[in-house]
């Protein structure tokens, strides 16, 4: 063996050639550009090749030892060089052994003697290939800015752990790291300072998991680590919160200043939660959301619980998208009672969904996912509907026509054409806009401010009453409502239930009441449930009363009869009590 020690740093080519001779003229030829070692056999070869890695082989076909197309085969059919391009170099001329030489794998074949321009011009070329090969394949396994692996090349070493960690009886972890807020970093800060952060969060990364772990990039703010071999849940765990510590370490950024970050993690285990790698995958994601749910800053170990939900929450999505063509909506009523007359001088309309699947859907669970999904639109339109034909003539014991109440989401609100919507509505129906309450919570104030109050002027001035809901349960910032039209404010459940017991409630129903009163504002307490309430209320002026204690929401027969008229009358009928009794 003879190398050529004063090109450490260049490409490394391996020569494998029993004549002296020609070594002597292959070694003057490249000797320059790149770092040669030779070999005279096939067995000193097979040793070389793998210690030193070459770029490149050139390979005589006539060895002592062996004959060089099964060298060649040997290399192609061994994974640690099947890689490296080898060029046969012969003094037959025919084109069989050429063919033969292809064939079996090697990247070029060279004739003896050989000219000293084609044989650089062929080790050019090949290794030109190999690089835009490797090129190519960087791009298509790593993540060019932080140069961790991407998404395909992680969830393959995903797959290879689990199945080698199977076999060991061992855990494979798998972990989402999921940085809170990014967006805004990149939209305030901008997209520079985003990379920035990026970079430096790998860094932190790499430096808590273990070699053998792998840390990639999945999507522009998640990373995803692959743990291998673990003993123990706890293993993970640790791992999880020492990365919480070393995210959480204010970054300096170029631009001056540091940027605080917290990410959110979930964590799954194979075989305990599955041991299949997608699936894995999906339940590290699920145990993420969670974890941004609870808050963010905080990692969360998959539970299958979590997957219930989420397929809970799937079935209802699912459902619900055929539950109005399904007819499965309906609606119930609630009364209102006036606390000075004890009339009842109206109703809420609440939805009830009754799928056959999942049975009685509660509205708390399956409103939020209308919202998101914007199903809230058409089904907001089936509730106005049907509430304004059921009150259209219905009238109280004493006559008067009665109001009916409808919630309405933020999302309606927002949607354009919503105002011409209800007034189409109203209008064909024949129903007297004053006699429609729409109620909507605070939290329709909180975004697009100047629209929402467009919106809500408009809904106003067309003399639909205008109900501000929950009360006290939420934001209640006495400055939102000042700004907007609101004809009656009603009092949450949560702020009537501790009137009796609790002394500050009662100072503040007393101070909601007046603030209302001077405001010109109705108020309605929700979620009466005792006597003692309803007198507290009463006594503090409350205008309006609704809760199980004065009427549970029924049906609309139901609430016919409740009001004391038959099913299909419009007219009050005989009747012993004005107030209703629950
Ligand atoms: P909400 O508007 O605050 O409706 C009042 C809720 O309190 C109703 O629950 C009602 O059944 C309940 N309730 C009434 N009196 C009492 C009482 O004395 N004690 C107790 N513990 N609860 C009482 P429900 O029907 O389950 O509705 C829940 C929420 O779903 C509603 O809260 C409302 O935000 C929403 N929702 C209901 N129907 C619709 C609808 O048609 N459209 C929209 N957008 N949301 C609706
Ligand atoms: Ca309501
Ligand atoms: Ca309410």
């Amino acid at each position: 063996m003879l190398v050529n020690h004063s090109a450490a740093d260049k490409d490394t080519l391996l020569i494998i050639d029993s004549s002296p001779n020609s070594v002597r003229i292959l070694n003057a030829i490249l000797g320059e550009e790149y770092r040669v070692i030779f070999s005279t056999t096939g067995t000193t070869a097979s040793v070389l090749i793998k210690t030193e890695q070459p770029k490149l082989v050139l390979l005589d076909v006539d060895l002592p030892d062996m004959d060089g197309f099964s060298l060649c085969q040997a290399f192609k059919n061994d994974v640690a060089t099947k890689d490296i391009p080898i060029i046969l170099i012969s003094e037959k001329q025919e084109d069989e052994s050429r063919e033969m030489g292809l064939r079996i794998g090697c990247a070029d074949y060279i004739n003896k003697p050989v000219s000293p321009a084609e044989v650089k011009l062929r080790i050019y070329n090949q290794l030109r290939i190999r690089r835009n090969e490797d090129l190519i394949m960087q791009r298509a396994l790593y993540d060019s800015l932080t140069g961790l692996a991407n998404r395909n090349l992680t969830l393959d070493r995903l797959r290879y752990a689990i199945t080698h960690d199977l076999r060991r009886g061992l855990l494979t972890g798998l972990m989402l790291v999921d940085i809170d807020n990014f967006k805004l970093i990149n939209d305030t800060l901008s997209h520079d300072v985003g990379d920035q952060v990026l970079v430096e969060l790998s860094k932190r990364i790499l430096q808590v998991v273990r070699e053998v772990d792998t840390v990639g990039r999945v999507s522009g703010d998640e990373f995803l680590i692959v743990l291998p071999g673990l003993h123990q849940t706890e293993n993970a765990c640790q791992i999880a919160s020492k990365l919480r510590k070393a995210i959480n370490k204010p970054i300096s950024v170029s631009s001056g200043g540091e940027v605080h970050i917290t990410a959110s993690i979930g964590v799954s285990l194979s075989p305990l939660d599955t041991e299949d790698f997608k699936r894995l995958f999906a339940n590290a994601d699920v145990a993420k959301d969670q974890a941004k749910c609870g808050g963010k800053d905080s990692y969360r170990m998959f539970t299958s619980e979590m997957n219930d939900n989420v397929h809970r929450r799937v079935r209802i999505e699912y459902n619900l998208v055929r539950a109005l063509s399904l007819d499965e909506f309906s609606l119930v009523y609630q009364p209102f009672i006036d606390l000075k007359t004890n009339e009842v001088v109206g109703a809420e309309a609440l939805l009830r969904w009754n799928n056959s699947e999942l049975g009685s859907v509660p509205p708390d669970e399956f409103i939020p996912i209308a919202e998101q999904t914007n199903l809230i639109y058409e089904i907001g339109k089936f509730v106005l509907k049907t509430a304004v034909y059921d009150f259209l003539r219905l009238r109280n014991f004493q006559g008067r026509l009665l109001n009916v109440a409808i919630n309405i989401s933020p999302q309606q609100i927002r949607k354009s054409g919503f105002v011409e919507d209800v007034k189409a509505t109203i209008d064909e129906a024949g129903f007297d806009a004053n006699r429609l309450e729409l109620e909507v919570t605070e939290g329709v104030l909180l975004s697009q401010q100047m629209y929402v109050k467009d919106v809500i002027e408009e809904l106003h001035s067309m003399g639909a009453v205008l109900s501000m809901d929950d009360f006290g349960s939420g934001y209640s910032s006495l400055s939102y409502l000042l700004r907007f039209p609101f004809d009656a404010l009603k009092i949450d459940r949560e702020f009537v239930d501790g009137i009796t017991d609790v002394e500050i409630n009662e100072t503040l129903a007393t101070a909601v009441i007046s603030m209302a009163r001077g405001l010109k504002m109705r108020t309605i307490a929700e979620g009466v449930e005792t006597q003692e309430q309803l007198e507290m209320l009463t006594s503090k002026g409350c205008d309006l009363a609704q809760g199980y204690y004065l009427g549970r929401p029924i049906s609309i027969d139901a609430f016919r009869e409740f009001l004391g008229l038959s099913s299909h009358e419009t007219e009050p009928q005989d009747n012993d009590g004005v107030m209703a009794q629950k």
